[in-house]
């Protein structure tokens, strides 16, 4: 019983995301060669921390590292069934790549989304809730901007600072959907998505979020966070997230 429910709902996510993704292809009916073909829809997920760095870990001993891999890999098994859709991993295994090596993996692929998955409640540990975070360096502290070149070193052809900033308006409207979809699963906190000056994002050359997904330092959370049918309800807010940005970006 449990395998054909297991299958049941993995049926459920497949038809999902057949749906949603099929009927978001401009062309989904051109298959001739009469028109360009569709460049895939690249996604870049970033499972946050890993390898010596576990980040948060919940009474019962579930560390943030583990739920971000487990969250990344559920939504790329489900996204990459979209032949038109790519999903690359910032990290695939228990290693911690620096903060820049991962906004490089989405600039190095031409991501069209960088999402950066997180569960340690953000700026406030005691938090509840869960909070989406788009770039905003006006509130960069000079703390944060020295510590980004000293990250950085020498100028480069694109300054890695200023990376994100002509992105900003695409990255809050990802914000904006993810938080829609989001809130339909897990309590919102305060009042929707937040800019603040968020390292991983700082270096991305494409449209970027951080999701702070709950706070594994709570029993509850850890609770929900380790459960597979719980992350599979995030996976499919995600999902709903990203395809109600890329109509609004792209179209169809
Ligand atoms: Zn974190």
């Amino acid at each position: 019983m449990k395998r054909a429910s297991a299958l049941n709902k993995l049926l459920l996510l497949v038809l999902l995301v057949n749906c949603l993704w099929g009927a978001a292809r401009p062309d989904a009916r051109a298959e001739t060669g009469a028109r360009p073909p569709v460049p895939d829809f690249i996604v870049v997920i970033d499972p946050g921390h890993g390898g010596g760095d576990p980040g948060v870990v919940g009474p019962g001993g579930f560390p943030e590292a583990g739920f971000t891999l487990a969250l990344a890999r559920q939504i790329r098994a489900i996204l990459q069934i979209e032949p038109r859709v790519k999903v690359f991993l910032t990290r695939d295994e228990d290693e911690s790549p620096d903060l820049d090596a991962r906004a490089s993996t989405a600039n190095r692929l031409r991501a069209d989304v960088f999402l950066s998955l997180h569960a340690g409640g953000g700026p406030a540990p005691s938090s509840v809730g869960f909070k989406v975070f788009f770039h905003d360096d006006r509130l960069q502290t000079p703390a944060v901007e020295a510590e980004a070149e000293a990250r950085t070193g020498p100028p480069r052809i694109k300054s890695w600072r200023l990376a994100q900033q002509g992105h900003q308006a695409s990255s809050k409207r990802l914000a904006l959907e993810l938080d829609r979809a989001l809130s339909q699963v897990i309590r919102r906190k305060g009042d929707g998505p937040a800019g603040a000056p968020v390292a991983v994002l700082t270096g991305a050359d494409r449209p970027a979020v951080l999701i702070e997904i709950g706070n594994l330092t709570r029993a509850e959370d850890e609770g929900r966070l380790s459960s597979q049918a719980y992350r599979d309800a995030l996976t499919r807010a995600v999902l709903q997230g990203l395809d109600a940005w890329r109509r609004r970006a792209y179209g169809g």
